[in-house]
């Protein structure tokens, strides 16, 4: 069909659209900047007309305007069913899930956020749907600046359609600041991130403390304390990790110390300051690896979907000797449970004898966090896990026993971090506390009884390896940005000026 574009122009206008503010600019000049784009993209008529509509229904990520979707056949009637179909499908997916297809480089993986349940395309319904979310994108950055939001999922865009998407994507891009690859930036396993804090305590002095502890067996968990000046701060953050199998919230702190020291992430790319004098109002101390131990036996340095959830689950907790899936204990010994493999959570503390980390006391991580915090007294303590669902900001166990002054302060930290994440197109299952009722809430409860008092406590969850439900695998670059944002988050709550 061919189009009379000041009908549908007036059309929008009619909808209020051009007094809507977008990036900017009124949203109805953002609708047509997309249309005249896709124009000299050369894209066939029916994506253009889609650019003109591409959020008529709101988006997961602007409701500045929404149309309701029991007038699709209106907008039907205006433009074509097939530029409807991808202007709605733009409004219904969710931006995780084209981010996720698109970093991972596989089959789209999309998800309907209005029926919350798949969203079912065809490959070249996939393509439209690619090029019209990075023509809309470039046509907004340069006059919003947000030039990080989420940005390896859109150069992965570029990539994939290649031509005149990526020559656009890269002329938008030039004297844009550099970004940092997250494959490079990427130190995980013990060996390859624990000389740099040794070397980074060396040249920056004072600046940032080396504390070590040593586990059975040889291997050293080593920390960074960065602002040391005992306990006078008035805030002081600790921030962990104690699961072998969880590496993002790892890569995810080594970087950090690169950025607070050096000034850039890991591959030397320039790294915006975390705000102005951070170490001069805050003690921060990392604990990027408490059981170095297990994560030194991972066959892989990062779980991004390769494996399915079954297979992995045995790396990261063992294998029965009926094959299934070990058990998870605080602590067990060889003689108990005759395991064929012990799974990388569990830390070996004598021959044979083995204890979860975060739960038992007889573990390197307790032993690390309790000296730590005799000597700092932390304020806030984040404990950094990964598990294979949707990003969570969990409450501690014990939330119950808190005053109410506490429990204000912990779920307003937790209503940062999932904003933070919402501003960043991830999704999440909000905060709550887990294992309510269940025994491994008394493990906790027990676990933390009289220990570090006045600590306040979070637990950040970025996806692992394949989501439960969806089945979708994580990409590195979203596990590793997943795990900043929440470190990031923590960092703007707690210790702006
Ligand atoms: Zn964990």
């Amino acid at each position: 069909m061919s189009h009379d574009f000041k009908s549908l122009t007036r059309f929008l206008v009619e909808l209020g659209t051009d007094e809507i503010p977008h990036s900017n600019t009124p949203f109805l000049s953002h609708l047509i900047g997309v249309y005249r784009d896709l124009k000299t993209w050369g894209a066939p008529e029916h994506l253009v007309l889609a650019g003109l509509f591409h959020s008529i229904y709101g988006t997961s990520a602007f409701q500045g305007f929404t149309l309701p979707l029991d007038r699709r056949e209106e907008v039907r009637a205006l433009i074509g069913a097939d530029a409807e179909r991808i202007a709605y499908l733009n409004c219904a997916l969710t931006r995780d899930s084209m981010d996720d297809t698109v970093e991972s480089g596989g089959e789209p993986q999309l998800w309907d956020r209005f029926r919350n349940e798949p969203l079912p395309v065809s490959a070249t319904e996939f393509e439209e749907l690619v090029t019209l979310h990075l023509c809309d994108r470039l046509e907004q950055v340069g006059r919003v600046g947000n030039w990080d939001l989420r940005r390896s999922a859109w150069e992965a865009m570029a990539r994939r359609l290649g031509g005149v998407a990526l020559r656009e994507w890269e002329r938008v891009h030039t004297g844009a600041p550099a970004a940092p690859d997250a494959t490079a930036c990427w130190l995980s396993q013990p060996d390859e991130w624990s000389p740099l804090f040794a070397r980074w305590a060396d040249q920056h002095g004072a600046h940032a403390r080396l504390h070590e502890w040593e586990q059975w067996g040889g291997r050293r968990v080593t920390a960074l304390t960065l602002g040391d000046d005992g306990k006078s701060r008035p805030v002081r953050i600790l921030m962990a990790v104690p699961h072998a199998h969880e590496p993002a919230p790892t890569a995810a702190l080594v970087n950090l110390a690169s950025r607070l020291l050096n000034g850039c992430h890991i591959d030397g790319a320039p790294s915006p300051t975390l705000g102005p004098n951070l170490l001069e109002r805050a003690l921060i101390t990392l604990l990027p690896d408490t059981n170095p131990q297990g994560r030194a036996r991972a066959v892989r340095r990062v779980w991004d979907g390769e494996l399915d959830n079954d297979a992995f689950l045995i790396q990261a907790f063992g294998e029965s000797s009926d094959g299934s899936r070990l058990g998870r204990y605080p602590e067990w010994t060889r003689a108990d449970h005759q395991p064929r493999k012990v799974g990388l959570i569990y830390e070996e503390i004598a021959a044979g004898h083995y204890v979860e980390p975060n739960t038992s006391r007889k573990s390197t991580h307790t032993r690390a966090v309790d000296e730590l915090f005799d000597r700092y007294a932390f304020t806030h303590y984040l404990d950094m896990h990964q598990h294979e669902g949707d990003e969570a900001a969990l409450l501690p166990a014990g939330f119950d026993d808190l005053s109410p002054e506490q429990q204000g302060a912990e779920s307003a930290w937790a209503a940062a971090l999932l904003d933070m994440w919402d501003r960043n197109a991830i999704r999440h299952k909000g905060s709550y506390s887990p294992y309510l009722g269940l025994p491994r809430q008394e493990f906790f409860r027990e676990y933390w009884r009289g220990r570090c008092p006045g600590m306040l406590q979070l637990t950040s969850e970025a996806r692992n390896n394949r989501h439960a439900v969806s089945g979708a695998p994580t990409p590195l670059a979203r596990q590793l940005r997943s795990a900043t944002l929440a470190i990031e988050a923590t960092l703007k709550h707690l210790a702006a000026p």
